[in-house]
């Protein structure tokens, strides 16, 4: 048999019509697995590929709810459980009006390479709504959630599939999301995780995924016998995955220059201190604000509509969302003698942009490895509640780090290209084997 991705993504794109975002997902993942999948026939005789872009089971469902003025809301839920083959459906909950059914498809997928590459027992599932809680009151945010997990807790259970947050899902949107679950059930159990510290929360999963990125970016730039001391940084984003990557840049001794929201950037030329930092996650977390505040504090620039592509530095982390590094940005931070992009999002740079980066051999790790540290840790927090203990910080963050090591090492197995390493293909090639090997031993299910 021959595998050619070309007519693969042409057969996805009749079954997928107009999901763009879950078939660039596919595409890059079918192109990079090429090669592999014609040397391991066993893959392609047991069609692997095509079962794998089918989810297990797509559930839709209506959330209605009430505002503060007593109007009825309607708005729609998702979740994917996408691939149970090596654990339970895991993955994050987004709540945003762009959240549709492409979006979750293709953050479902990478999800099931991204738990593979963890080596930990987790399926791959993603969730969400496209409810916005932004300008929403906290009772507003607390009765839809309420009412989304209404209907989403007939599916999800600690053996089945255990969802966390993503965008617009944080600590906040969890409590309400585990006191309606334990209500419905009268379960306590670790059906979430980024749950608090006091009931079964896990230390470190809060700054988990950027803490990982920035392992991982140390790794990679360990390879190449440099560090990420004295570097300079541009971070894109402000929420949970930005504001701990540049907590841990700072803490290694290199300078954050920028971070974002939706509405623009701050550009701060003395770099982002811990202290202006602490500020920065007053203004999101606490007062959810706009990061223009900051530049008004701290009399720093502010590019109003921005991103950060345009600044010039070393290393570029995009921890806001899909497709914000575009061919244009891509040839600003190629310009500008870029040397490493580490995703901290999901799919955040576009295809074009990746063969970009390519081209001009710019160090570049896709979000599914680089962001793995998030899940990791949620993990970690799955196996805590199971044994009903908690463990300190420093035993996460150093379990943390040895995952990000580890799956930098996973990726020079299949990604080594001598001179150069292809993150791409190592960590598609990587994590499709383990799902795909336990997919042929447990039959056609
Ligand atoms: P948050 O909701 O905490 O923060 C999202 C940030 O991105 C905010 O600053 C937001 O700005 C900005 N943003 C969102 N949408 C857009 C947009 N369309 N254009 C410009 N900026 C935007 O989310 P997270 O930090 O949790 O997630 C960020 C990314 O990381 C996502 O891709 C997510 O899937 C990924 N990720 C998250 C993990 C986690 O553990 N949380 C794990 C692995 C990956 P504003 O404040 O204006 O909305």
């Amino acid at each position: 048999m021959k595998f050619n991705a070309k007519s693969f993504i042409e057969y996805v794109k009749q079954r997928n019509n107009n999901e763009s975002e879950f078939i660039q997902a596919v595409e890059e993942v079918a192109v990079s697995l090429e090669d592999f999948l014609n040397a391991n026939q066993i893959y392609l005789e047991n069609r692997i590929l095509e079962r794998l872009v089918e989810p297990e089971r797509t559930i839709i469902f209506r959330v209605p709810w009430v505002d503060d003025n007593g109007e009825i809301k309607v708005n729609r839920g998702y979740r994917i459980q996408f691939n149970s083959a090596i654990g339970p459906y895991k993955g994050g909950l987004r709540f945003h009006p762009t959240v549709n059914l492409s979006v979750l498809k293709f953050l479902g997928f990478e999800q099931v390479f991204k738990n593979s590459l963890t080596g930990l027992p987790l399926g791959g599932g993603k969730g969400g709504s496209d409810f916005d809680p932004h300008s929403k009151s906290d009772s507003e945010v607390m009765r839809f959630s309420q009412s989304f997990m209404s209907e989403l807790y007939r599916y999800i259970g600690p053996n089945i599939d255990v969802p966390a947050g993503d965008i617009g899902v944080g600590a906040r949107e969890i409590g309400y999301l585990f006191g309606q679950y334990k209500k419905l059930t009268k379960d306590f159990s670790g059906v979430l995780t980024g749950k608090g510290l006091p009931w079964g929360g896990s230390n470190i999963r809060t700054e988990a995924t950027g803490y990982g990125l920035v392992y991982f970016v140390e790794e990679m730039l360990r390879a190449k016998n440099d560090s990420i001391n004295g570097k300079k940084v541009i971070i894109s984003g402000s929420g949970n995955v930005a504001q701990y990557a540049a907590e841990k840049v700072i803490q290694l001794g290199a300078k954050v220059l920028t971070m974002s929201d939706s509405a623009g950037t701050i550009y701060d030329k003395d770099g982002i201190t811990q202290e202006k930092l602490e500020h920065l996650k007053q203004i999101k977390n606490v007062k959810r604000g706009r990061i223009k505040d900051y530049a008004n504090k701290y009399n720093v620039e502010y590019l109003d509509s921005e991103n950060p592509w345009s600044i010039k530095a070393d290393i570029a982390l995009p921890c806001a969302t899909q497709n914000e590094i575009n061919k244009e940005d891509a040839m600003a931070l190629v310009k500008n003698e870029i040397v490493l992009v580490g995703e901290g999002a999901n799919m955040p740079s576009t295809s074009e942009a990746i063969d970009i980066f390519k081209e001009n051999k710019i160090l570049f790790s896709p979000g599914k490895a680089s962001n793995a540290g998030g899940v990791a840790v949620s993990g970690l927090e799955m196996s805590q509640n199971s044994a009903r203990v908690q463990w300190s910080r420093e035993e996460v963050d150093q379990n943390l780090k040895k995952i990000m090591i580890e799956i930098h090492g996973k990726i020079l197995e299949y990604g080594n290209r001598g001179e150069s390493i292809d993150y791409v293909a190592g960590a598609n090639i990587a994590g499709f084997k383990r799902v795909a090997d336990s997919m042929i031993a447990q039959g056609l299910v």
